[in-house]
């Protein structure tokens, strides 16, 4: 159920001079897109407001601009009047920076969201609505509805944010209101999808290796498919587990409803990256904290094989459940 809409989000900006903007841990195109494009439009529409950005986006993208703010470089002043804003996110434990936010450095909280979660930090002003494809098209959708002009920067890092977390319009959750947005994001001037579309399809050759051996060599349970990048896989293809970890590549194989990345990471515990073309996914996946998501795109946390094994089983027998419902 969606709460609120975006009117909240654009009188909650409309009310504080000091704007700050938060993204997810492990960030991605529509965290960032969403940052990114949110604070294009407030700089291009209310010039008269400061607007900062928190975070890193570490080796993503570097086709467009990432000019992050740092926390201890901003003067204190502008923490009065302040409005801090989480786009794609919702808990602490999956925000950059969350302890800024904790420290009650703002004077309200704003969190604009497609996740159906409820977080443990107390917002006042929500609008979280989970069938929206993406946060950037929760960010577009504010500017189309509030008139607000838009330019070509904005346009390219809501279109960022569009792409890449509906599977370049291909996933359940797009509509008629995502090319709406599309649309409305072509009133800026010089903006062409191309720009960013042909830079997104640069393929790196290590990655093209390791997708070559993940189809040679995934597993399979009932109608779930899963593979493991363990640490020696990372250091085979010389990929660290931030990028060892398009779970795409194992889509739609077959008659599988489910598919599944375990990631080893550094710190010795292991992300699983789980999808589903059929199947709600995410209330499994928040059994393994820290977990959750969306219905057909979710996160979990495992530490060993015997849990991985856990989470397969647990998945094979929601998919069972799902198809004895469905038949
Ligand atoms: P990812 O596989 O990291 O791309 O995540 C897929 C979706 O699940 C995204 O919308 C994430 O925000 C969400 N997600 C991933 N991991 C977690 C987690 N540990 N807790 C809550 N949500 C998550």
């Amino acid at each position: 159920m969606a709460k609120n809409d975006w009117k909240i989000a654009k009188e909650a900006i409309e009310e504080f001079n000091n704007i700050f903007i938060f993204h997810h841990i492990r960030p991605d195109g529509d965290c960032l897109g969403s940052q990114f494009g949110l604070r294009e439009l407030i700089k291009l529409n209310y010039p008269e407001k400061n607007v900062f950005v928190f975070g890193d986006q570490g080796i993503l993208f570097p086709f467009l601009k990432w000019d992050f703010d740092k926390f201890d470089e901003v003067d204190k002043k502008y923490f009065k009047n302040s409005l801090g804003i989480v786009v794609d996110a919702n808990e602490s434990n999956r925000i950059q920076y969350a302890n800024y936010i904790l420290d009650k450095n703002f004077t309200k909280m704003l969190r604009i969201d497609h996740h159906p979660n409820d977080p443990d930090i107390k917002y006042d002003y929500t609008w979280e609505d989970h069938t929206f494809a993406a946060s950037a098209e929760q960010i577009g959708y504010i500017a189309m509805n509030a008139k607000w002009k838009i330019n070509q920067k904005a346009a390219k890092y809501i279109y960022l944010g569009i792409n890449t977390d509906s599977g370049r319009f291909q996933f359940d959750s797009v509509a008629k209101r995502t090319f709406d947005v599309m649309s409305y994001l072509h009133n800026a001037k010089d903006f062409k999808v191309w720009d960013i579309n042909l830079p997104l399809s640069y393929k790196d050759e290590r990655k093209v290796k390791f997708s070559a051996y993940v189809l040679l060599n995934y597993k399979k349970q009932g109608k779930v498919l899963y593979f493991h990048v363990t640490k020696k896989i990372q250091r085979k293809f010389k990929l660290s587990s931030d990028e060892a970890n398009d779970v795409g590549v194992l889509s739609n194989i077959g008659d599988c409803r489910v598919w599944v990345f375990f990631i080893d990471l550094p710190d010795g515990n292991i992300r699983a990256r789980v999808r589903s073309n059929s199947v709600w996914i995410n209330k499994v996946c928040e059994k393994y904290k820290p977990g959750g998501g969306h219905e057909m795109a979710a996160g979990a946390m495992v530490h060993n094989k015997k849990e991985m094994k856990q989470l397969i089983n647990d998945l094979e027998s929601e998919i069972k459940k799902y198809e004895s419902n469905n038949n």
